[in-house]
Parts: structure tokens; sequence; C-alpha cells
């Protein structure tokens, strides 16, 4: 389990969450939502070449298949695991529904065979829903032989109603080694995108550079 890397070096993860959840599903299909996907984040990203690493809930990935295949497309880019359908692995987790202890294991195995099709950057890391796990769900997990990945720089983008706050939020807390937890999510993360470049530019003001999450494990 690791919430950021070796503080060595120059490095930090960009990750993006990708969650979906039936009620995201629902909204959707009402009309009430026009995108859980936010292409403008993908094209900063694939513009400014810069590295990031991907959370997928299997249900995203089976709403969004082209989204998926550009993510994977790209070789700056990794794809991780983040659950099937956004369920919380322990009582009391932001109001989420409630996954059994006994469909732990399958959740995450099966979301892998959903994400592993599209090829790419492939990974064994994972983040919990809302970050919540306690020991019986890590226990559920072990079979998997999978990094658990929380992260150091949380930039509460969720709901977020202005950017500042996240570009404040982010630039206070990351150094070498950091893990910045994010979301691709638009309806649920609208800000993300417009405090994404200045997160770039100040993260290159201090020397910081954006690099996979492997990279960033691996240190250096
Ligand atoms: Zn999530």
């Amino acid at each position: 389990m690791v919430d950021h890397g070796p503080r060595v070096g120059n490095r930090v993860a960009l990750t993006f969450d990708a969650d979906m959840t039936d009620g995201m599903l629902h909204s959707l299909r009402s009309g009430r939502v026009r995108s859980y996907a936010n292409l403008r984040i993908l094209d900063l990203l694939e513009r400014e070449q810069v590295p990031a690493t991907f959370f997928l809930t299997g249900k995203w990935v089976q709403r969004y298949p082209e989204v998926t295949r550009r993510i994977a497309g790209n070789p700056r880019f990794e794809l991780a695991n983040h659950t099937y359908g956004h369920l919380a692995f322990t009582g009391d987790c932001y109001d989420l529904p409630r996954l059994p202890a006994s469909g732990m294991t399958e959740d995450v195995a099966k979301t892998f065979r959903v994400i592993e099709p599209y090829g790419g950057r492939q990974t064994r890391y994972f983040r919990f829903p809302g970050l919540c796990h306690d020991k019986a769900a890590l226990d559920a997990l072990a079979p998997l032989g999978l990094t658990v990945v929380d992260g150091d720089v949380v930039s509460g983008d969720p709901f977020a109603k202005a950017w500042q706050p996240l570009v404040r939020a982010v630039l206070d807390k990351a150094r070498p080694g950091s893990i910045v937890i994010m979301h691709v999510t638009e309806a649920n993360a609208s800000m993300t995108d417009e405090a994404l470049p200045h997160i770039l530019a100040g993260l290159r003001e201090r020397g910081l550079v954006p690099a996979t999450l492997s990279e960033v494990l691996a240190g250096g």
C-alpha cells in the first residue's frame, strides 16, 4: 500500500479517477447529466505531452469505450483499477452503497478483465472508492497481487465550485514523489480542466515534473 513514492528526484504522479455508479448511469440516461468523461483534460494532457495515470471503474470503461481506447493508446498514460461500480469497501464511506465482503475479490478481478483488452500500459495499481479500506478489504484483495494506491495530495476536485482552491491544494502539498488525486468525471468534477493548466504551470515553477505512477514509485 502506498500513498507516495520515494522523496527523491523531481517527479510527481498526476492521477485521475474515473468513477461510475449506477446512480451516475441513471443521470446520463435521464439526460440530467451530459458527460462524466472530461475530454478537455485529455486534450490538454495530450497537447502538452504530460504523463498521467487513470484509475478506471469497469462501468466507466463500458460507458466510454472510445475514451478508454484513447487513454490506452497514449504511451504516456497508465491504466489502473478503481473497482467495477464504485461501491464502498467499508461502512460509512461517503454515502456510497456497500459492497458485501464476499463480492470484493471478484469485483476487482472483473474490473481488470474489463480494462485489460484495451491494452496500452496496463498496471496492477488499485485505488479504493473514497480511499475507504480496512483490513478485511485488504485481505480480500491480497490474492490479486495488486498495489493499493492512495495519494498524498488530495485536490478536492469532486463537486468543486471554483478552480483556484484546487490549484492551491495541489501546489501547497506537492513535492518529489507525490501522488496527486484528481477526477476525470466532468459533471462531478467540473473545475478540474480549468485548474489543470495552472497546476501544470505551478509544478513547473517548483521544478516538479509529472510522470507515470510506475516512474514515481520507482523513484528518481
Ligand atoms: Zn472514486
